[in-house]
C-alpha cells in the first residue's frame, strides 16, 4: 500500500482545504473531527507524511506522542469528560478512512454512548468553539 498524496487530510496540511484548528507545530496540526463520535472528538495529524502505523518513521512516532498526551489532557480538562479514548486505524478493514496517520482524542461521558465511527456532521459554530477551548486548555 502506498501513501497518496492527495487524500484530504493532506490537503488540509497543505492549507487547501479548511478545518477547526486546535494547534499546529513543526510536526504536527491538531484538529476538531467533523463527525465526531462525541463533543471534543480531536485529531492529530503528524505533518511527516505515512499512510499509517504500518508504514511510519519511528521517529515520526516518538516525536508526536508527547502531542497526543497534551491533547489527551487538554480535550479532557476542556469537555469534563469523564475518560479519554486514544484510537487509531489501520487499513480499511480495520476501520480507517482517511490515510494519512493520524491518532484519534475521543471524551468519554459517563453514561453516554458514543456516535458511530464518520457519523453525524457536528455544527461549525460548535467545533470552532470546542477547538479554541481545548486550545486554551494545552
Ligand atoms: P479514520 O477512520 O481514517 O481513522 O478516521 C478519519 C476521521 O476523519 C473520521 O473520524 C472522520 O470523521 C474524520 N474526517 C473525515 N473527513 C474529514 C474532514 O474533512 N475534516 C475533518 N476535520 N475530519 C474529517
Amino acid at each position: 500500500m502506498t501513501y497518496d498524496p492527495a487524500n484530504i487530510f493532506a490537503k488540509i496540511l497543505k492549507g487547501e482545504l479548511p478545518c477547526h484548528k486546535v494547534h499546529e507545530d513543526e510536526n504536527a496540526l491538531v484538529m476538531m473531527d467533523i463527525f465526531p463520535q462525541s463533543k471534543g472528538h480531536a485529531l492529530i495529524i503528524p505533518k511527516v507524511a505515512s499512510r499509517n502505523l504500518l508504514d511510519a518513521n519511528p521517529a515520526t512516532l516518538s516525536s508526536v506522542m508527547p502531542l497526543v498526551q497534551r491533547v489527551a489532557k487538554a480535550v479532557k480538562a476542556a469537555t469534563k469528560a469523564d475518560g479519554v479514548r486514544l484510537v487509531q486505524f489501520n487499513e480499511a478493514p480495520a476501520g480507517q478512512t482517511v490515510f494519512h496517520l493520524h491518532f484519534h482524542i475521543i471524551p468519554v461521558y459517563e453514561g453516554v454512548a458514543l456516535g458511530t465511527h464518520g457519523g453525524g456532521k457536528a455544527d461549525d459554530a460548535e467545533l470552532a468553539a470546542l477547538a479554541k477551548d481545548i486550545a486554551a486548555h494545552l
